[in-house]
């Protein structure tokens, strides 16, 4: 079943985001050997210092102890994500966190471990950008969270907007801002996506909450944000029939859009083809080095 659902969705090669991995859940080599599809990682920041903070000895210990898994990550992924919009929100502090106020936190958190009283979820926003920031000193693609989440979000503080001046310090640091799903905020990350070169846009999660209704935001990401600058997601998790449905739906909304500007005259049949092979998997190729 899960071979038949994929070969359907026509894709053939997959980007995992492996933080929201889940026990019930295959793992990425799993998955590549039931789906036939050859899979890619993006290592989540918050992850990856939460599973070194129960064991880390000091602040010097669990800052070198980040610094090698970050490489490693860097090494074996093709990015990074960072869910800071739903443990904060984007209208984090753009600045560079210092190492003393770095410490000072680690100090302050390992002393919550050791009192029993952390519940395991970095939700620390001075650690949570230094991550970021380790992140963009390795000038990898760097997801962030955007727009649509679970009742933990503030959705007004998810408006990447609201990270302006952050992504205006990162434009010449060699590392993509990939803004994910973005709904209701896709016209703000378009609007990003136009003026920053290195930022880029889906609309991925929001079509699986959206269903038939989903043209209309594929539609409003198409407004301002150049061709180049959006990249087909599934957002999907779990169970391969979401990678279906919503392979589908992008299809139906970019088969639309596209054949009534062709019928208009506005595009030629070549361009709109070399457009949609962009967007469905050409500009991620290039984005990840896939
Ligand atoms: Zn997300």
């Amino acid at each position: 079943m899960n071979k038949r659902l994929f070969a359907a969705t026509g894709i053939q090669g997959l980007l995992i985001e492996t933080g929201a991995s889940h026990p019930a859940m295959l793992t990425v080599p799993e998955l590549e050997a039931v789906s036939e599809i050859p899979c890619e990682t993006v290592a989540r920041l918050e992850v990856i210092a939460e599973s070194l903070i129960p064991t880390a000895t000091s602040a010097p210990d669990l800052i070198q102890r980040l610094a090698a898994a970050m490489d490693e990550a860097a090494l074996k992924g093709r990015g990074f994500k960072s869910i800071i919009a739903y443990r904060y929100g984007l209208d984090f502090d753009p600045e560079r966190p210092t190492p003393d106020e770095v410490s000072a936190c680690i100090d302050a958190l390992l002393v919550e471990r050791d009192a029993g009283a952390w519940n395991g979820r970095l939700a620390d926003p001075v650690l949570m950008r230094y991550l970021i920031w380790e992140a963009i000193d390795r000038a990898r693609p760097l997801q962030f969270h955007v727009g649509y989440g679970d009742s933990d979000i503030n959705l007004y503080r998810c408006d990447p907007t609201r990270m302006t001046e952050f992504i205006r310090r990162t434009r010449t640091s060699g590392s993509s801002i990939m803004l994910l799903h973005c709904y209701p905020f896709q016209r703000e990350a378009a609007f990003l996506a136009q003026v920053y070169p290195h930022v880029y846009l889906d609309t991925g999660a929001a079509m699986a909450f959206t269903g038939f209704a989903s043209d209309s935001l594929i539609r409003e990401s198409l407004e301002l944000a150049p061709f180049g600058k959006i990249l087909f997601s599934s957002d999907a998790y779990g169970l391969p029939e979401l990678y279906l449905c919503n392979v589908a739906l992008w299809r139906r909304a970019i088969g639309r859009i596209f054949a009534e500007w062709v019928s208009e005259g506005v595009l030629g049949e070549k361009d709109a083809e070399r457009y949609i092979i962009a967007l469905a998997h050409g500009n991620a190729e290039r984005v990840y080095s896939l």
